[in-house]
């Protein structure tokens, strides 16, 4: 794991000063690191019956395709405002500074589905804690929320459904 980890480049003062980003495009180019991150995200959800698998734009998209194609599951799309055609259902959130907000198609989910959500970074919890109220709402039933790292300094899987949050890595 630690191969994994060191191959991740951390990006100081982006996208603001003081901040240290959690570079993810290393590991993503790199074919071996790449191939495990999904062998090792797919083999723990193996048997569950996986119906969706949601990737949160943008660099969840990678990871949740990846993982869908494994699990012979479908692949669902939440993206910023306006970049869905059809019906969307919209959430907005708090940030430090601000709100932001996600979409996601209406019928992209059916009441019932066992549903997977990936996205590359856990940090304050803000983005996937809104990512669960939406798959909540159109009635999906959360397997478990997935990243390939979480900066556990920041707590984010506090907001989060108890038990329901996987890391293949720690920061
Ligand atoms: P949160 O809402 O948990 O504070 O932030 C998580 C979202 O912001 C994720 O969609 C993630 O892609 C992005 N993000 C926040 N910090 C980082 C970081 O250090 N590296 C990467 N790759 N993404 C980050």
């Amino acid at each position: 794991m630690d191969e994994l980890k060191n191959i991740i480049r951390d990006v100081p003062d982006f996208p603001k000063k003081g901040i240290v980003f959690k570079d993810i495009t290393t590991l993503l180019a790199d074919a071996k690191s790449f191939q495990r991150m999904v062998d090792l995200l797919a083999h723990r959800y193996v048997g569950e019956k996986i119906d969706k698998v949601v990737g949160v734009e943008a660099r969840g998209f990678i990871l949740g395709a990846a993982l869908a194609y494994k699990l012979g599951a479908g692949v669902v799309l939440v993206r910023k405002p306006g970049k869905l055609p059809s019906e969307t259902f919209s959430k907005t959130y708090q940030l430090e500074y601000g709100t932001d907000t996600l979409e996601i198609h209406t019928d992209a989910i059916r009441k019932g589905e066992k549903v997977l959500i990936a996205d590359d970074v856990l940090a304050t919890g803000g983005t996937m804690s809104a990512v669960v109220d939406m798959v909540r709402d159109l009635g999906g039933e959360i397997v478990e929320c997935c990243f390939l790292a979480e900066l556990d300094f920041l707590g984010g899987r506090k907001k989060l459904p108890d038990g329901k949050v996987f890391s293949l890595l720690t920061f």
